[in-house]
């Protein structure tokens, strides 16, 4: 390129020489005008001649492709070289940028949690489909404001408080169901730098913690009744407040609350271990013909007290599974079609089985279920009529452990009632079932 440089100087003075010779001699005048004026115009042409040249010399480099830098100057391949080599690098690391992106993206759209980072301004940098799906958002997008996603006063605090500096956290309620915020600053030194929002989905949560504490409060509920009247019994008995006649009545009266109790402990017993799901895993053929006609055996006593006949009909059909808990699931059901029959009516099992599935039909002809009760009595502690119930005792238990228990096998229960006519509960196992 000097070369050009060079040639392109010598030979615009060459140029603007020889013109000016020329035109000398032509004119042949020695006006010093004259003269001062053909040099002008000398001066001139050497001024176009020498940017045209320079333009030819500079156009190569002008026009070079950015992408695949190629000149014919000597001088400048050394630097075109470093261009191609930072280039390559510049090209590399936007790749590892790229990739590294996409892959957060990929990890983070399939979390079924949310995920939102914040800017100081309160303003979303970047937030995955799962923060929209549980805000029940579509289209809030980066750049936008966060409380697009909620405006309310809980959600608001829980970001004000992590933009002080504070982790914070809060419990929202949507239309799908709870949710649980927790908002971590995030600070280089000791200012925030933004914050990053976790939205996690805690309606189960929420609801068993509701269940456990429905629970605790009415296992103490159902615990202090039966208590009061034995320790009032007791009192009365050991201050000699009770006539000699009476002291009978009253003792059948404390064994008669302590059986009760008894009951009960028992029922939260196996409801608890169905919960925790710590009751052993048997593998043990059963033959729920030959159950329950051992449960109708128990159950006799009780049905004639009542004037109940018991029956069980069918077939020899066999499940694998826990034989506690089967026993306990048509105990159970069988119980209450005695209990709450009429004089005189009658309860029948029967065992039967269609192509892949066992069932235990317990069916009775006594009072039956209200419609709008049924949906309910599975639920712990629910019992229909309470003022009934007070002279039919029971726990409230009873059905909730036929559920669960249904549920350990991979069953399933179903129940048809009509007020005044009776009941039949359905219960349907696999009959391939591992228990
Ligand atoms: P309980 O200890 O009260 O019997 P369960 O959970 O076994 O508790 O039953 C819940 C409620 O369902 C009972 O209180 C009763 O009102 C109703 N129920 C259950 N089985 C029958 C049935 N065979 N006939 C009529 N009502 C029933």
């Amino acid at each position: 390129m000097t070369k050009r440089i060079f040639y392109s100087i010598v030979r615009t003075s060459v140029f603007t020489t020889v013109v000016t010779l020329i035109l000398a001699k032509v004119l042949n005048n020695e006006n010093y005008l004259i003269n001062s004026g053909i040099f002008v115009i000398s001066v001139l042409f050497a001024v176009i001649f020498a940017l045209r040249f320079s333009r030819k010399i500079t156009r190569p480099l002008v026009e070079v492709n950015p992408d695949n830098p190629k000149i014919n100057y000597s001088e400048i391949n050394p630097l075109i070289n470093k261009i191609r080599i930072q280039k390559g690098k510049i090209s590399r690391q936007s790749n590892e940028v790229r990739s590294g992106r996409e892959q957060l993206s990929l990890i983070t759209e399939n979390m079924n949690e949310g995920i939102v980072i914040v800017d100081t301004r309160t303003n979303i940098l970047s937030c995955n489909s799962g923060a929209l799906r549980l805000l029940d958002k579509k289209n809030v997008s980066e750049g936008q404001s966060v409380y697009l996603l909620n405006n309310s006063e809980v959600f608001r605090r829980c970001i004000q408080d992590a933009m002080g500096g504070r982790n914070s956290s809060c419990i929202l309620k949507t239309e799908h169901g709870d949710r649980e915020i927790i908002a971590s600053p995030s600070n280089i030194t000791d200012t925030v730098n933004g914050i990053v929002i976790f939205i996690f989905d805690v309606s189960e949560k929420q609801e068993l913690e509701t269940m456990r504490r429905e629970f605790t409060s009415n296992v103490s509920h159902e615990l202090k009744t039966p208590l009061t009247t034995i320790y009032g019994i007791s009192d009365m008995l050991a201050n000699g407040m009770v006539k000699p006649e009476d002291v009978m009545q009253f003792g059948q009266n404390i064994r008669s609350e302590a059986e009760r109790l008894i009951i009960l402990i028992n029922d939260i017993v196996s409801l608890s271990k169905l919960d925790e799901n710590s009751v052993p895993h048997e593998d043990t053929e059963i033959d729920l013909y030959n159950l329950a006609e051992e449960v109708a055996g128990r159950l006799q006593c009780r049905a004639s007290e009542k004037d109940v006949s018991i029956s069980v009909t069918g077939e020899h059909v066999s499940v694998i599974g826990n034989k506690t808990v089967l026993d306990e699931i048509i105990y159970n059901l069988c119980d209450n079609a005695i209990k709450y029959n009429n004089n005189g009516g009658y309860v029948e099992v029967k065992i039967s089985h269609i192509p892949t599935k066992a069932l235990i039909t317990v069916s009775d002809n006594g009072m039956g279920i209200p419609k709008e009760h049924i949906n309910r009595i599975f639920e712990r502690f629910y019992r229909v009529d309470k003022s009934h119930s007070r002279k039919i005792k029971g726990t409230g238990l009873g059905l909730s452990i036929v559920k669960h228990g249904v549920m350990y096998h991979n069953g399933t229960i179903r129940v048809d009632s009509k007020l005044g006519k009776g009941s039949v509960f359905t219960v349907e196992f696999p009959i391939d079932n591992k228990g």
